[in-house]
């Protein structure tokens, strides 16, 4: 594996994997651009060096074949002024004679990004044929799309064969993404604490069931927190809960004790007379909940019960809000951890900060600045913290 810092693309046609997944509203207009600001670096570099780059990615779940909205023409104008008014051609094919006519013609300093490589079923079946012919298109591959390194497609992961050792490389993103996952996961100074929290236990099993190898504490807030208080015997009221995973939530809290790893479920809760941002509120124990009443968010008990773990923890990893952020109402607790999170990270601790909606939640209360790292990749970062093997990361380090 090559490293893309030390690598100079002079005369270089550089094909990159980007993930330029980016959400359009009706008439087409990028409504949240991160996807690709944060490939910015990596594309000015290739050309600040010399060379040209060809972007390849994905838009949306077309079923198949060409669909306009899901055309990557519409991020031309956006991309070219990301990149200070460089040329960015389009190609309206991610093969065949169009693009490899006009892949061959770029010019240093010239960029051309080419039409939705899941308009070809054969790109997420991970068909060789097919990676072959886009491996065709660029004398170097670079993948700086961690958001899909979670998947074993033509582009992502099985292209990366058709290029030798020192013509292959993680771009500027992904290897940020990369050190910064991988100091979590294997370099963690202690204390290590995980905050999980988010709607579903079924969707975090396997996260919890990992760290419970590497982690010092587990914090477990939101909707989630609720089935392992039944577990424990606790009167819920109307609050969230997975009845076949109470059994489960069970299991885990053994095997922490069992472990010597020390999980935190939020003492208190503020619970609602319904789940509406206009709804009643009061506060509870967590674990006596009135009936008719359900926990949208964690209580001040509970805010000061989990800052006294974060504060005293060197390591940091957070998925998943502490309750229903999206609602005014039910969004202090996750504020609350959140501003916990910067002290600590100001502190000296090292916080990554990844997945949806606790990513959505740093942005909208002004924390992203305030953390270590904030990832780019919700389902590949999950994927990795349940100890999977990422096909895009082993492709190039194979
Ligand atoms: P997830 O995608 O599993 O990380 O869950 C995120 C969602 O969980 C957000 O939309 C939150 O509104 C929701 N959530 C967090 N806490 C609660 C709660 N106590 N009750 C219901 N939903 C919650």
């Amino acid at each position: 594996m090559s490293k893309f810092s030390d690598h100079n693309f002079a005369g270089e046609k550089v094909l990159v994997r980007v993930d330029f997944n980016v959400p359009l509203n009706d008439k087409f207009e990028i409504t949240d651009d991160t996807r690709m600001t944060a490939t910015v670096p990596t594309i000015k570099k290739i050309l600040s060096d010399g060379g040209s780059a060809i972007l390849m990615s994905h838009l949306g779940r077309p079923k198949g074949g060409p669909e306009d909205k899901f055309s990557l023409k519409h991020l031309v104008k956006h991309l070219s002024e990301l990149l200070n008014g460089a040329p960015v051609l389009f190609a309206n094919d991610c093969i065949g004679e169009q693009a490899y006519l006009t892949a061959s013609m770029l010019k240093p300093g010239e960029v051309l990004l080419l039409e939705n490589l899941r308009f070809y079923k054969e790109e997420e079946k991970g068909d060789e044929a097919f990676a072959q012919k886009l491996s065709k298109l660029g004398d170097v591959y670079v993948n700086d799309a961690f958001g899909t390194a979670h998947r074993a497609h033509a582009s992502t992961a099985v292209i990366a064969k058709f290029f030798p050792a020192d013509k292959k490389m993680f771009g500027l993103l992904m290897n940020a993404e990369v050190a910064s996952a991988e100091k979590v996961m294997h370099e963690s100074q202690k204390p290590f604490v995980a905050i999980i929290g988010g709607a579903k236990v079924s969707d975090k099993i396997l996260i919890i069931e990992n760290l419970l190898e590497r982690a010092t504490d587990i914090i477990i807030g939101g909707g989630m927190a609720y089935t392992f208080m039944k577990a424990e015997g606790g009167k819920i009221g109307n609050s969230l809960c997975e009845n076949d995973r109470v059994q489960t939530a069970l299991e885990l809290l053994d095997k922490a004790s069992k472990k010597g790893v020390c999980i935190h479920l939020p003492s208190d809760s503020i619970i609602a007379d319904k789940f509406d941002a206009n709804a009643n509120t009061s506060n509870a124990p967590s674990n006596n909940i009135p009936d008719g009443w359900m926990g949208l968010d964690i209580g001040e008990n509970a805010i000061e019960q989990f800052t006294n773990v974060i504060k005293k923890s060197k390591t940091i990893l957070w998925n998943g809000p502490m309750g229903v952020f999206e609602m005014q109402k039910f969004q202090h607790g996750t504020k609350a951890i959140a501003t916990a999170i910067a002290a600590a990270t100001q502190n000296g601790a090292f916080s990554l900060v990844g997945g949806g909606d606790s990513v959505a939640a740093v942005n909208q209360f002004g924390f992203a600045d305030k953390v270590s790292y904030v990832s780019t990749g919700g389902g590949a970062l999950l994927e990795y913290f349940e100890g999977k093997v990422l096909p895009g990361i082993a492709a190039i380090k194979e």
